[in-house]
């Protein structure tokens, strides 16, 4: 049997794909991933996904994959370990299992960079962040550092400057590499102050984040500094290692896409943040899906493989 259509990933996008194709019989096959849920599962509350006025990330994707089990689509919570699309019909495989298909559909997403400090990972969500616009407004009247030399940290601290008491921006080198209009801007917002050649080696707090330890790398000279958050923004890795070779990706690891759900590869689409290094939004990232679904749709019918 060839499939029409494999979905890969269970963020918004491959969710909102999955709905779109059921409803449009063409019985997809999505191929969820062992990370159940994309990176909406390590946040906590959400007050801007339309239609909830506050939520819990995980609580949101349950409601998702209790959507698509009521489409009765077929769903594979395994990792994609290798595609080839150098032949048609394509090539999903699963460990060993190996799907044949007529068109594909990836939303695999992004996985906020971490520093890989112990603290980090256990003060998710109570203080530590990944996503500034998505967790900002529990700052509100806050210390909280932002951690980043890049377009991303201005972006975030320039944003936290606006609903919090201050921001302290940590870079481990004395220059920004964010663009220059970015950096303008923080540089003249006084209520972000900027520590330079610095990086944070503890994250403190029991319970919630207290504040950082951070180590000058120039003078070897440590403080602590004290803040109720703590906004990571050195960047994301799209997840898009098993489609290397197979279709264009950029110099950052992002899906290129064109005529807006396209890969380079007929009938393959992508959506969400695995081709989006802007807006990087759940809600953006459902619409995506739902485009590619549409296009996924069209591009079958063309060539009469719809039925
Ligand atoms: P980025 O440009 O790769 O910048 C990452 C920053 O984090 C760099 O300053 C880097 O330091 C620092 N960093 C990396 N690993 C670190 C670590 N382990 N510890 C401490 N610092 C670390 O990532 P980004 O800011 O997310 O931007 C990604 C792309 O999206 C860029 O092309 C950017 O222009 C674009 N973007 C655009 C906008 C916009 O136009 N509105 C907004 C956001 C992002 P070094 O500088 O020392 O390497």
């Amino acid at each position: 049997m060839v499939e029409k259509v494999i979905i890969i990933g269970s963020g918004p996008a491959g969710y909102t794909a999955a709905i779109y194709t059921s409803r449009d019989d063409l019985n997809p096959l999505l191929i969820r991933g062992f990370e159940v849920g994309g990176q909406l599962m390590l946040t906590s509350e959400i007050e801007n996904f339309p239609g909830f006025k506050s939520i819990l990330g995980p609580d949101l994707m349950d409601q998702f994959a209790e959507q698509v089990k009521n489409l009765k689509c077929r769903v594979i919570d395994e990792n994609v370990s290798k595609v080839d699309f150098s032949s048609y019909p394509y090539k999903v495989y699963v460990g060993k299992d190996m799907y044949e298909t007529y068109s594909v559909i990836i939303a695999t997403g992004a996985s906020v960079k971490w520093l890989g400090l112990d603290n980090e990972k256990r003060l998710l969500g109570k203080g530590v962040s990944g996503c500034a616009v998505c967790d900002g407004a529990f700052f509100k009247q806050k210390n909280v550092i932002v951690v980043g030399g890049g377009d991303s940290a201005m972006e975030d601290a320039n944003y936290l400057s606006t609903l919090t008491d201050s921001v302290t921006l940590i870079h481990r080198r004395h220059e920004f590499r964010a663009s220059k209009i970015m950096q303008d801007r923080v540089l003249s917002n006084n209520k972000i102050k900027v520590i330079w050649d610095s990086e944070v080696v503890e994250v403190l707090g029991k319970d919630h984040v207290e504040g950082v330890k951070i180590k000058n790398v120039k003078t070897g000279e440590e403080k602590e500094i004290t803040a109720y958050g703590l906004f990571i923004a050195i960047g994301h890795t799209p997840n898009t290692d098993v489609f290397k070779g197979q279709i264009d990706i950029d110099e950052n690891g992002y899906i290129i896409t064109h005529n807006f759900t396209n890969t380079t590869k007929e009938g393959v689409f992508a959506a969400g943040d695995v081709q989006d290094k802007i807006y990087k939004q759940a809600v953006i990232a459902a619409g995506w899906g739902s485009m590619c679904a549409m296009d996924a749709r069209k591009f079958l019918e063309e060539k009469n493989l719809s039925k």
